[in-house]
């Protein structure tokens, strides 16, 4: 057993504040983690509240984790004590069924074992998540970080990062595209600058007008405040894809408005309410809409090595345990430059 020290709630309304658990004894393929570095998605506010229906506490949130390999099942041959490694979103899957095998783990249809607020294979077993000292993963859930990146930085690339470069590649945004981003916190600064890497021309839909100069250091062209709707107009049918990233209750239908023929707005935040949209805003210009969660073991690595090569990395505010309360009220209410990062040192 693995005594760790994490933050948990353990309620809705408790807050988070400083609780330890044991982690397993590692297995024949696991990989132990001294954690580093553990980023604040919103995730883990919407999950750790409660808003997302019933949860088991304690909650142990966290899924931007990043730290070094402090010892390893006789079976592994990837990591090695001593190397950097990270974990994402999940931590097990049966690796058998046909989403498993396109690596899509995280659509299982067995189970996916989420890396907090779920259950390990056992599908009893409760996991716990990064806000704590260490953890213990199949080393097939593990992801390799190159030695010398700004460690703190590229946390945040194990969810925000992930979740936005997927759908940018699978809706194939390349020289010349032209992005939207709408809601500029955690995931959609990631969203500009990978779109930007990728070689897209980025345009920023925020509610804030404070954060237009930082759309345009991040790599946006242009910058709209979406609190008005005459704004809209200026982009009517210009965008091939649009990643909606807001985290809170709006409309779909004026940035319908704001694709090309064809074009397709994935959805990526997660808000609690049910939405809707009117028929005629996808028929007309034969739009789609759609969803995209996270994505695969393959594909995280993949992104991390387009991260790697690129330099390119989440702007981050590093923060102490005893502040994640505080950085979540700034992240609901949109104040957050671009990321919160837990160092695991104070846990
Ligand atoms: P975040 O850092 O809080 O960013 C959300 C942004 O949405 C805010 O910065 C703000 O941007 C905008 N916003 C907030 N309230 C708004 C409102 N009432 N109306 C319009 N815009 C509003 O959150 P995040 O960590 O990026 O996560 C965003 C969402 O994605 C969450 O719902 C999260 O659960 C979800 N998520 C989904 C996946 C997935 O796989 N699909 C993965 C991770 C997270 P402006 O100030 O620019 O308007
Ligand atoms: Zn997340
Ligand atoms: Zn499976």
């Amino acid at each position: 057993m693995i005594l760790t020290r994490a933050y948990a709630a353990q309620s809705p309304t408790s807050g988070m504040d400083t609780f330890q658990f044991d982690r397993r004894k590692p297995r024949a393929d696991d990989v132990v983690i001294e954690i580093a570095y553990c980023g604040i998605c919103h995730s883990d506010i919407h999950t750790a509240r409660g808003e997302w229906g019933e949860v088991h506490y304690p909650c142990v949130p966290g899924h931007e984790i990043v730290g070094r390999v402090i010892q390893v099942g006789k079976k592994v041959k990837r990591f090695k004590v001593g190397d950097l490694a990270g974990v994402g979103c999940f931590v097990d899957s049966c690796g058998k069924c046909s989403s498993c095998k396109a690596n899509e783990e995280q659509f299982c249809q067995v189970h996916t074992a989420f890396t907090y607020a779920s259950t390990e294979m056992d599908e009893e077993t409760p996991t716990f998540g990064g806000y704590s000292s260490h953890i213990v993963v199949r080393d097939k859930f593990c992801l390799k970080i190159k030695k010398g990146v700004p460690l703190e930085r590229v946390a945040p690339l194990l969810c925000a990062g992930i979740t936005t470069y997927s759908p940018l590649k699978r809706f194939k945004v390349k020289k010349g595209s032209k992005v939207a981003v709408v809601g500029l916190g955690g995931l959609g600064h990631m969203a500009v600058k990978l779109a930007k890497a990728m070689g897209a021309e980025v345009t920023v839909f925020s509610t804030s007008p404070g954060k237009q100069v930082d759309a345009k250091r991040l790599g946006a062209k242009n910058f709209i405040l979406s609190t008005e709707e005459e704004n809209f107009q200026s982009v009517a049918g210009k965008f091939d894809v649009i990643v909606d990233t807001v985290s809170a209750q709006h409309s779909f239908t004026p940035y319908l408005a704001t694709l090309k023929r064809g074009g397709t707005m994935v959805l990526v935040g997660v808000p609690p309410e049910a939405n809707s949209v009117t028929s005629g805003s996808l028929i007309m210009g034969r739009k789609s809409l759609t969803g995209s969660l996270i994505g695969g073991i393959k594909e995280t690595q993949e992104m991390l090595d387009f991260c790697f090569k690129k330099k390119v990395y989440s702007d981050i505010e590093l923060i102490d345990a005893k502040r994640i309360n505080e950085a979540y009220d700034r992240t609901v209410k949109g104040q957050v430059k671009y990321r919160f990062v837990i160092d695991a040192k104070t846990f």
